[in-house]
């Protein structure tokens, strides 16, 4: 029997499944696949698609009693996270900054990885696209960001990355080829040429695709930086983005080193349940179906988008374990040791179906505090904690 068991793979289940482990308890993860992390940017948004900050999340999904204590203390431990895992992310969730997009419209984030870089009001910059990438358009970038920034000076060209595929390439294909520094040389020259030919001064920023590598991404970022001497920053957009791959394999790799026990290909069909506990959830993998007992559950299937919640014509069903929920996807019947967090917590905590990485973030921080007391001073005493008091 594990301490915690967690449904759900995306950027929701595999934080809620490592500070879990990191508070010492025994932690299996259950999942039918990836989440929608990989479909993602990467950069964490407070409110999908809108400018609006923290207030308003609070407000629209009616999270009356969110202590900013615990928001700023689950903030911290993302970025604490991140920065370990050698990828710090920067940012504040009080001063969300605008990024550029790969259609060179902005959109506001709070917190992104430092190969992306916020977009200001005035100077130069340099948008450079890839010959081989059709879904980055320099040219169209540029129009865009111009109609954003009214005061910026754009130039913009594309060059090749000489490399041949039979395929049409993805900025991950080109971020994988950056990382062989003879591709990444090659590169580097042709963008400094191209602007010598062009006759472009040197810039404060230049924008760039996705592309700059996955697993070494840091040296592909510095030696870009460094040799063409100014801010780089990578337009997050269509997917695959390499922040989001990057995101997504340093949290599975951490998972491993912690020793979360993880069921993979499995997906959660039913649950036992006595009176108002869970005692465990029955997965169904390729070839059979296993049983997983534990002392408390993390449902972070993610609602409709992610699988957990299905729209039917009767109305919405939750799909994993089979519990009654009411036409937002809302628990009717609340279970004392089950812990809905991200999107699987119902549509009302959804803007366009999805949730938004702060959310995320905060939503498993709560359930990991609450989860991590309750397990220590045992089940009764916590049930009569309110969330200010944690
Ligand atoms: C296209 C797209 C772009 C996005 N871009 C951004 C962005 O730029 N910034 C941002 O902040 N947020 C973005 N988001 C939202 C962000 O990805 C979400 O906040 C986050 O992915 C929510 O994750 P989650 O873990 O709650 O759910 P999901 O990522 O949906 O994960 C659900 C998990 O549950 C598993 N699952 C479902 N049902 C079962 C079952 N019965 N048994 C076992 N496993 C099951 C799934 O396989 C999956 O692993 C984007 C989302 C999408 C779809």
């Amino acid at each position: 029997m594990y301490n915690v068991v967690v449904i759900g793979q995306g950027l929701t289940g595999m934080l809620s499944a490592i500070w879990a482990k990191e508070e010492g308890a025994s932690v299996a993860l259950v999942s039918q696949g990836t989440g929608k992390i990989i479909q993602s940017t990467g950069v964490m948004d407070i409110f999908p698609g809108s400018d609006a900050g923290m207030s308003e999340l609070i407000r629209e999904y009616q999270i009356k009693d969110w202590n900013p204590l615990l928001v700023e203390s689950g903030i911290d431990r993302f970025k604490e996270l991140m920065s370990r895992l050698g990828n710090p992310y920067q940012g504040k969730i009080e001063q969300p900054v605008e990024i550029v997009t790969g259609s060179g419209f902005l959109k506001s984030t709070a917190l992104y990885p430092i190969t992306v870089a916020p977009i200001p009001h005035r100077g130069h910059v340099v948008v450079v696209g890839f010959q081989e990438i059709t879904d980055f358009q320099h040219t169209y970038v540029a129009e865009n960001l111009a109609s954003e920034r009214s005061e910026l000076t754009i130039d913009h060209f594309s060059i090749s990355l000489g490399q041949r595929s039979l395929r049409t390439m993805t900025q991950l294909d080109a971020a994988r080829l950056l990382e062989q520094e003879v591709v990444r040389k090659q590169v580097i020259s042709k963008i400094k040429a191209k602007m010598k030919e062009l006759l472009i001064r040197k810039p404060d920023l230049i924008i760039l695709p996705s592309v700059l590598g996955v697993m070494n991404w840091k040296t592909v970022w510095s030696d870009f930086k460094t040799e063409l001497d100014t801010i780089i920053t990578e337009a997050v957009g269509m997917p695959p983005n390499a922040t989001a791959i990057r995101l997504q394999e340093q949290l599975q790799k951490e998972m491993i080193r912690l020793g979360v026990r993880q069921y993979a290909n499995s997906k959660v069909v039913d649950s036992h349940r006595v009176n108002q506990w869970i005692e465990s959830v029955m997965a169904r993998n390729t070839h059979n179906t296993i049983e997983v007992k534990g002392k408390s559950f993390v449902l972070a299937t993610g609602g409709i988008l992610g699988g957990g919640l299905e729209q039917l014509l009767s109305g919405v069903t939750e799909t994993a374990l089979g519990l009654e929920v009411d036409e937002q996807g809302n628990l009717v019947n609340p279970y004392k040791n089950l812990f809905l967090v991200g999107a699987a917590q119902g549509i009302g905590v959804t803007k366009y179906g999805i949730t938004g990485g702060i959310f995320s973030i905060l939503s498993s921080y709560e359930s990991v505090i609450k989860n991590s007391y309750r397990l220590q001073v045992g089940g009764e005493q916590h049930d009569k904690l309110t969330r200010n008091q944690l």
